[in-house]
């Protein structure tokens, strides 16, 4: 296999090959296939921005509407500054297999605004929000479209999104999740996805025979879903041996000084000095000797140039699209079990479901009962995904899928898709 440097397949192509893939061996109707293979609405809008220097700059915003077959759209938006259609459009759709598959009443969409928050003032970053939401805001509502936080957004960008819809509409908290708790949030949002991932990441070990006492992890982006998987997989009895973000990653294969490390990132403290790791790029992460691979940063990073040096045996999907379908084929091949994204990172979108319905019934939960709700249905997604993919003889992505579609196409049919 000869190395390429680049991912063989785009997220859009990444996300269109898994459906086709679950919609032919469910013998999807050809209807259906149609009407799911492409968004319901697309929106892009200029968010014009006084700088502080006075000039005037202009950013696009984005919203893909994928699906609503089984509620309102439901998906964060993102803050990044290669953030174009396609992406959103395979964001967007993920997001309604994701739903489906966690069994949440929520459609799927995906927002992102194209800049680089580095380089914008918090002024700057706030009137891009609030700008970002009045572009979109004739498809939004808490029944409509709903958002929640992505790469590069917060629970600040959402306090502002809730504010800028509340001048007009009046107080809605159920417009955006992933709020401060302050505002309505809930608590266990901002850990959800990492605590999601690390369920599921248990249940698979426990099918594929690995233990998780003493596993070496290494994540990929340390973020918000790898910093919190990183934790919770700590808790779990695992060893985090390499983490990585942007600008590089950092290894230690008798494990690392996590709580330095999370204090570092979330400080803001750049760099390692002073700490006892070796420097490698992010790259090299990926193919360390581990037990579990964790990508949580940027799609196709795992692809048909790089698949073959992974060394794990388990790989929990915190990012969006990591592995394209030229990889998939090849850790099938070698035998490496690939936890699919859209079972991996759905922690993130189960809390944002309890946000809501708490913030439409005016409820507060306790962290405890986050929890527990959190657990047993990670637990039932895995079981459901595990349990098909045996019977169909399939990986556990073709089982994700293909639970999801039937999920949605029974939707659609009762709704009388046709005739809307
Ligand atoms: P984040 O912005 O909090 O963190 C992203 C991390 O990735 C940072 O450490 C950043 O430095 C690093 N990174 C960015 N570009 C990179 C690159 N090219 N190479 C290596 N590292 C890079 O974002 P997040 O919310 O943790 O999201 C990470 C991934 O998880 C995304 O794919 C996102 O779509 C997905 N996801 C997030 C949530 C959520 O609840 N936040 C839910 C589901 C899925």
């Amino acid at each position: 296999m000869s190395r390429t440097a680049r991912p063989d397949a785009t997220e859009l192509e990444t996300v269109d090959a898994a459906f086709r893939a679950g919609a032919e061996a469910i013998g999807l109707a050809d209807d259906l296939r149609t009407v799911l293979a492409t968004p319901h609405r697309e929106i892009v809008a200029q968010v014009p921005v006084r700088m502080d220097s006075e000039s005037l700059r202009v950013f696009a915003v984005y919203r893909v509407q994928h699906s609503s077959a089984r509620g309102p759209y439901k998906g964060g938006i993102r803050f990044h500054p290669s953030v174009e259609r396609d992406e959103v459009r395979a964001l967007a759709s993920a997001m309604t297999w994701k739903t489906a598959l966690a069994d949440v009443p929520f459609g799927g969409a995906k927002g992102g605004i194209t800049l680089d928050r580095k380089e914008l003032s918090q002024g700057e970053l706030q009137r891009a929000t609030r700008g970002a939401l009045r572009g979109l805001q004739k498809v939004l509502g808490p029944h409509r479209d709903i958002m929640a936080p992505d790469m590069g957004s917060g629970p600040a960008e959402m306090a502002w999104l809730m504010d800028e819809y509340h001048r007009v509409e009046g107080y809605t908290p159920a417009i955006v999740t992933g709020k401060p708790e302050e505002l309505g949030g809930t608590c266990g949002r901002l850990e959800a996805t990492g605590e999601g991932l690390a369920i599921a990441a248990r249940e698979a070990a426990g099918e594929i025979g690995l233990d998780l006492g003493g596993a070496r992890v290494a994540i990929q982006g340390f973020g918000n879903v790898g910093s919190h998987a990183a934790e919770a997989l700590r808790r779990l009895g695992a060893v985090i041996v390499a983490v990585s973000d942007v600008e590089g990653a950092v290894h230690n294969p008798s494990g690392l000084d996590l709580p330095e490390l999370l204090r570092r990132a979330r400080t803001g403290i750049i760099g390692h000095d002073g700490m006892d790791v070796e420097a490698i790029t992010n790259e090299e992460l990926l193919a360390i000797d581990c037990e579990l691979l964790v990508p949580a940063a940027v799609g196709g990073v795992l692809h048909g140039g790089n698949a073959d040096a992974v060394r794990a045996e388990l790989i929990v999907e915190g990012a969006n699209n990591p592995t394209t379908p030229a990889a998939d084929a090849i850790f099938a091949e070698n035998g490496v079990t690939v936890l699919p994204d859209i079972l991996a990172n759905a922690g993130g979108v189960i809390v944002s479901y309890f946000e809501w319905i708490q913030n439409l019934q005016n409820v507060s939960w306790t962290r405890e009962h986050v929890d527990q709700e959190l657990e047993a249905r990670m637990v039932r997604a895995f079981g459901v995904t595990h349990h098909r993919a045996l019977h169909d003889g399939a990986t556990l992505r073709e089982a994700a899928y293909r639970i999801a579609i039937e999920r949605v196409a029974a939707a659609l049919r009762l709704r009388g898709f046709e005739y809307t």
